[in-house]
């Protein structure tokens, strides 16, 4: 799933390659994709790029005040095209959700993998009437971003630093991959409450995040779209890492799975050299 970092960077590649040219046609292959009936896709056919913007983990494209707005979601993904097809897409075939075509004969596509249906687009006059948009908290590379408003963040906040750290309503483009890895910097355990944090604690968080986050995004500005995930993965150190060796510690890598995700962990570094108990390790068990 694209975070924070990945989105940046495409931000950064859509502003080099779409900014400034106009969009020719807009084809809806994957029509449960598109979240808005009005404007329709149509109404962006002949108006100019004019900027990219980032809103947590959402993608916003300025198109001469239209905002063409995508969530990747889990399976989603943004794939530039130097060269479009001029036939449209097959309706309701295959992973492309949304094709955007751009005057010199570019563009992209908005694509999800696999069945899950998550992938959301918007096309809005105001991307704060996105519903996910609107109740964002702070973005956590933004100046606003202090120690001191993490700490009034948390004083107000129940709860265990990862979800805490993931939910978007509190600091906005921070996803399961990065809190891992702020989590890992931190040498803390993930289900640590937050209400147990000390101010050296969240001091050390803070930086944890804003470094975590800014190595991320300067390793992954400057890729083309299509290295992005290949980017993110190697730049990791727990996240995806299961079975494998801490890169701090040697010790390995360990998981806690639930309906739909997994975190990962070191013990060594995390919880004190004990793993944590896991839904799908002890059924295998029993
Ligand atoms: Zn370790």
């Amino acid at each position: 799933m694209p975070e924070l970092p990945e989105v940046q960077a495409l931000v950064a590649f859509l502003t080099e390659r779409a900014v400034g040219r106009v969009v020719a046609r807009v084809d809806v292959p994957g029509i449960h994709v598109l979240k808005t009936y009005d404007p329709p896709p149509s109404a962006l056919a002949g108006l100019t790029v004019e900027g990219v913007v980032r809103h947590g983990k959402f993608l916003d494209l300025d198109v001469s005040g239209l905002h063409l707005v995508t969530h990747l979601s889990r399976a989603g993904w943004l794939h530039w095209r130097e060269s479009l097809p001029a036939a449209p897409p097959k309706m309701g075939k295959g992973p492309i959700g949304v094709r955007v075509h751009l005057d010199d004969g570019s563009g992209f596509d908005l694509t999800e993998a696999g069945t899950q249906k998550r992938l959301a687009v918007y096309i809005t006059r105001d991307p704060q009437s996105v519903p996910g948009i609107a109740r964002l908290g702070i973005d956590p590379l933004s100046p606003d971003f202090t120690v001191a408003v993490l700490q009034r963040l948390l004083s107000v906040t129940r709860g265990q630093v990862k979800g805490v750290l993931t939910d978007q309503s509190l600091i906005a483009g921070v996803g399961n991959a990065y809190s891992d890895e702020v989590l890992w910097v931190m040498r803390m355990s993930p289900f640590k409450p937050v209400h147990n944090l000390t101010p050296d604690d969240v001091e050390r968080l803070h930086a944890a995040i804003v470094t975590t986050l800014t190595e991320a995004v300067d390793r992954a500005e400057g890729l083309a779209a299509g290295s992005l995930k290949a980017e993110k993965k190697a730049g990791l150190s727990v996240h995806g890492r299961a079975g494998l060796p801490c890169p701090r510690c040697g010790d390995t890598v360990r998981e806690v799975s639930f309906a739909t995700k997994a975190l990962q962990y070191c013990p060594t570094c995390q919880t004190g050299g004990q793993p944590l108990a896991d839904r799908r390790m002890s059924r295998l068990l029993k």
